[in-house]
């Protein structure tokens, strides 16, 4: 069964996954760079991830949608290994997380909130010490003209402006020439030329076949970004598809007519799919000037505000 039928057969693992056998488990891993099933969390009795399950594939960008508060950084604490999962499951490069936690972390990047940076340390030293830890030589000049950072590479991180840290904690995400990424919120608060340059950063990264997790409440970002989203809300993933699937499939079409009824400037938004629209264009058109129309497909924002009825802000 390919991927996708597996995905539509099970509805985003919609099966009851406590029913999946240990061989049902290893065979829907393979292939997988990360299944998460049924994983759950909470911080004394308040329930942070709800029995989640979702997977990504090798090469695939993951983009983990949600307001604050939704459970994404505990989610991805789990997936890291930073947290036990309460309960199920999780399996890494087809690795069991419980098992195999070095062999994983050798294997993944991570970014996330927590800045471990030696601030009394240049950026050059910070990349070639953190590379030493998994035993790697690097081009550390050469990671770090990718972030933009070539001219500041010798002055100490202490004197780094946020965005000059975060694009820092990128590199450094990507010394050990991970397999998988994990990225927390990586643009948040960001000046737009640091935000692009992590964009096109994680953008690079895929086209070489690394997997991402992207955690984020930028819709935009996560639309530009991902192979396939998540909405996650109150530690459950609400919706787990591709942006143009959950826009065609759950978004409305506008087509939005602006025109002049006397002295008067009028706007109407018609839906595409309604019969009475081409009658509503052709009544307008015979008897207003119209000043303009176009249409307007729902963007992620408008689709996650109807699975949650609230808004990522
Ligand atoms: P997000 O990353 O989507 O903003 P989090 O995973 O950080 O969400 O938080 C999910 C929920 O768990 C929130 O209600 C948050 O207040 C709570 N939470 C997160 N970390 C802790 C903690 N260390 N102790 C207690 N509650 C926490």
């Amino acid at each position: 069964m390919s991927n996708a039928g597996l995905l539509v057969f099970t509805g985003v693992w919609g099966l009851d996954p406590t029913f999946l056998s240990e061989e049902c488990y290893n065979e829907l891993s393979m292939g997988k760079a990360i299944v998460a099933e049924n994983i759950t969390y909470s911080y004394n009795h308040h329930l942070a991830v709800d029995h989640i399950s979702f997977h990504i594939d090798e090469g695939e960008i993951l983009g983990f949608l949600g307001p604050n508060g939704a459970g994404k950084t505990t989610t991805l604490k789990m997936l890291i290994g930073l947290l036990t999962p309460q309960d199920g499951k999780i399996s890494i490069l087809g690795m069991d997380i419980k098992k195999d936690l070095r062999k994983i972390q050798a294997q993944i990047g991570v970014c996330f909130e927590e800045k471990n940076l030696y601030e009394d340390m240049s950026a050059i030293e910070n990349l070639n010490f953190f590379a030493s830890l998994f035993g790697k030589k690097i081009d550390a000049e050469a990671l770090l003209e990718r972030v933009g950072l070539s001219a500041q590479r010798k002055d100490r991180v202490v004197n780094y402006s946020k965005g000059m840290k975060q694009r820092l904690m990128i590199a450094r995400a990507l010394v050990n020439q991970p397999k998988v990424l994990f990225l927390d919120e990586p643009t948040d608060g960001l000046d737009p030329v640091s935000a692009e340059v992590i964009r096109k950063i994680i953008l690079e990264e895929k086209e070489k076949g690394v997997t991402v997790f992207l955690t984020t409440h930028d819709m935009m970002e996560a639309d530009k970004l991902s192979d396939r989203v998540a909405f996650i809300n109150e530690g459950k993933i609400v919706a787990l598809d591709t942006p143009d699937n959950l826009k065609h499939e759950y978004g409305k079409r506008i087509l939005k007519v602006r025109y002049q009824k006397d002295s008067e400037l009028k706007e109407e938004e018609l839906p595409l799919e309604s019969e009475k629209t081409p009658e509503r264009v052709r009544e307008i058109l015979s008897s207003y000037h119209v000043r303009d129309m176009h249409t307007e497909e729902a963007t992620l924002e408008d689709i996650f505000i109807q699975f949650t009825g609230r808004s990522l802000e």
